[in-house]
């Protein structure tokens, strides 16, 4: 289906669903207003930033993050099991839902596009280090890639490594400096590779 069939669709089914009263405006409103405004990666980027500013934040997170995010109370569920994989030096950290679009929605919203399509999903798994070339991330030949693939039950998200630029910004300015395909793996924050 083409994404203008979809929407059409969706419109259909919006009034149909409206002039049986079945549904409002206002719920739909209400749905859209929470994933473009609560529900997205800015979730994802204060639970990183987080983690940068408070070792001990971060170990819980490293340990069992479903736990440790708790505390945010975000909305949106979808993250049964967050499992939060720390890019180093050595090992950077990369994921994908092979079989489908598994994703954690609660800290990083609905799923960019490329990530349903089945070319990332098979091929980041045979070359990862080609997808990455092909997303503009360079990593050093010493550091290991490893690719995480989510599920229905365990959902991925990645701390990347926060850029030496970055030292002395405080939680709120890095929290707005993280970015969506930094979680996923496919994005270096400025200058994390050098
Ligand atoms: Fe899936």
């Amino acid at each position: 289906m083409s994404e203008t069939d979809a929407r059409l669709r969706a419109e259909a089914l919006e009034s149909l669903l409206i002039e049986k009263g079945l549904l409002s405006v206002s719920q739909i409103d209400d749905v859209i207003t929470r994933y473009n405004e609560r529900v997205g990666p800015m979730n994802g980027a204060r639970v990183v930033a987080k983690a940068w500013c408070d070792s001990r934040f971060k170990a819980r997170l490293l340990d069992d993050a479903t736990s440790a995010i708790e505390e945010f109370a975000f909305e949106g569920g979808e993250v049964d099991k967050l499992v939060v994989v720390e890019n180093t030096a050595d090992q950077h950290n990369l994921v994908v839902c092979t079989l489908c679009s598994c994703y954690p929605w609660a800290v990083l919203g609905l799923p960019p596009k490329w990530y349903k399509d089945p070319a990332y999903r098979s091929r980041v798994v045979r070359e990862p280090r080609a997808v990455l070339a092909e997303f503009g991330v360079q990593l050093p030949a010493a550091t290991a890639i490893r690719v995480w693939d989510s599920s229905a039950e365990i959902r991925y998200m990645v701390l990347p490594e926060q850029p030496k630029q970055w030292q002395g910004k405080d939680e709120g300015e890095l929290a707005a400096l993280v970015t969506r395909d930094s979680m996923i793996g496919v994005e270096l924050l400025a200058g994390s590779a050098e």
